[in-house]
């Protein structure tokens, strides 16, 4: 379960637990149970939801790109245009990324080969949308390993070491410049999705053993389709 550096930001609802880009999952009532002591987590049950949640997030993750899409190994390119209909799209990736309980999204996973990410990671807070991304600075070895998941490669989380603190200069979706100072959960979540825009999978950040263990996931998930 990601907790390290996760937790603190979730004060305000202690039941859900974002994975960056991934799912929000449910965590038991009446406590916590134990859980397994680091790595993946094959056999963990689906996140009971109930049926129109879920419904609606089937729906989603149909719109979103999985493992095995060559377009998630495209490197983006950058945005020229600030129009409506990039405002559009932002408003529509944005409901995608809530109807598949996600915490980020980026536009190369929706097929969109430009360089565009959005992320909400306060429940309820402003929807962020972050155009051109460029990892300014970041604290380097001051790292920390967490779990992740990603909206593209259901069910699979491995641990992935990031820097814990991120500077990033952006755009926002009217051509604005923006400076993000961001870190925990935030700035896990930027340098996720940075990643898909240069076409980098949590799978190529993990252990050599749990990438194993992830192929392993995907190609059952795969042939049970
Ligand atoms: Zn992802």
């Amino acid at each position: 379960m990601p907790t390290d550096g996760v937790s603190t930001e979730l004060e305000g609802d202690p039941q859900l637990v974002p994975d960056p880009d991934g799912e929000v999952e449910p965590q038991p009532e009446g406590g916590v149970e134990p859980q397994p002591e680091a790595g993946v987590e094959p056999e963990r049950p689906e996140p009971e939801l109930d049926p129109e949640t879920a419904a609606r997030r089937d729906a989603a993750l149909a719109q979103i790109r999985s493992f095995g899409d060559p377009v998630l190994r495209t490197k983006a390119r950058p945005i020229e245009r600030f129009d409506d209909a990039l405002r559009e799209e932002v408003e529509r990736m944005g409901h995608l990324m809530d109807d598949a309980l996600g915490v980020g999204l980026a536009a190369t996973q929706v097929g969109v080969v430009h360089r565009l990410l959005v992320y909400r990671v306060v429940q309820d807070g402003p929807l962020a949308a972050l155009v051109n991304p460029e990892i300014e600075w970041s604290s380097g070895r001051d790292s920390e390993t967490v779990e992740e998941g990603c909206l593209s490669l259901p069910k699979v989380l491995v641990e992935v070491d990031r820097p814990i603190h991120v500077r990033v200069r952006a755009l926002n979706e009217f051509g604005e410049p923006i400076l993000i100072e961001a870190t925990g959960l935030e700035a896990r979540v930027i340098q996720h999705e940075i990643d898909h825009l240069d076409g980098v999978l949590i799978l190529d950040r993990t252990s050599r053993e749990q990438r194993k263990e992830a192929m392993r996931i995907l190609r059952e998930a795969q042939q049970a389709a």
